[in-house]
């Protein structure tokens, strides 16, 4: 196990107890591809399945970055919201693909109590549709439609970078769940948005990659 997995000594600040939760060592992954929203498929070990921290003495629950981030008037509504529940499961060890997701549902939960940024919430959304993908499981949709509300709200209310991506990257990535998810006018707007964007050349990579999808919806529609 040693060689796979190894512990993190956490703080909950909602509760203030110390635990420790397990991690992967980026030295096992092993990358199989890529989706074009970003999603990374794994041989053997998913570090996704460890992104999120949840405290087994209160049950808070959250991503590793945004785990300590809390207002003081983010303690206090999850302190009510926590301090009466019963704690029945430990996600502390090793997980398995239910846990993972269970461990996003509760991430989401927390988020949607307290005054967490759109862009966060679209993440977890973005992060639990694939899990649903590895599995072929038809819930996908409804996470990608999740992330799509929360990104296209972030885009329009929060300031760049957000979540570690600029501007172009978010206005890419809401064309590319919008393909899809088989909206394909929605998802042509985006795509050109970045392509026209004065900023274009910041991120070649984005750009090609926009270009290449809205090829692929154009491909597509005419075949329609
Ligand atoms: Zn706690």
């Amino acid at each position: 196990m040693s060689n796979v997995y190894y512990t993190k000594e956490v703080y909950c600040p909602v509760c203030g107890e110390k635990f420790d939760t397990t991690k992967i060592k980026t030295s096992v992954l092993r990358i199989v591809s890529r989706d074009e929203d970003f999603c990374v498929h794994y041989k053997d070990y998913n570090p996704i399945y460890y992104d999120i921290f949840i405290c087994p003495n209160c049950g808070y629950g959250s991503s590793e970055n945004a785990f300590d981030k809390l207002s003081d008037k983010d303690k206090e509504i999850l302190k009510k919201a926590f301090a009466s529940r019963k704690v029945g499961r430990n996600f502390c060890g090793v997980r398995t693909y239910s846990d993972a997701l269970d461990s996003y549902k509760i991430a989401i939960y927390t988020a949607g109590l307290i005054d967490s940024k759109n862009s966060y919430i679209a993440g977890l959304a973005l992060k639990t549709a694939w899990l649903y993908r590895y599995t072929k499981d038809e819930n996908e949709k409804k996470y990608l439609e999740m992330a799509l509300k929360y990104y296209t709200e972030a885009y329009n209310k929060e300031n760049f970078p957000v979540n570690n991506m600029d501007e172009l990257t978010v206005i890419y990535l809401i064309g590319e769940i919008s393909r899809r998810l088989e909206m394909y006018d929605q998802s042509i707007y985006w795509f050109s948005k970045v392509v026209s964007h004065p900023d274009k050349n910041s991120n070649l990579r984005i750009l090609k990659m926009a270009k290449e999808q809205w090829y692929a919806v154009r491909e597509k529609t005419k075949k329609i």
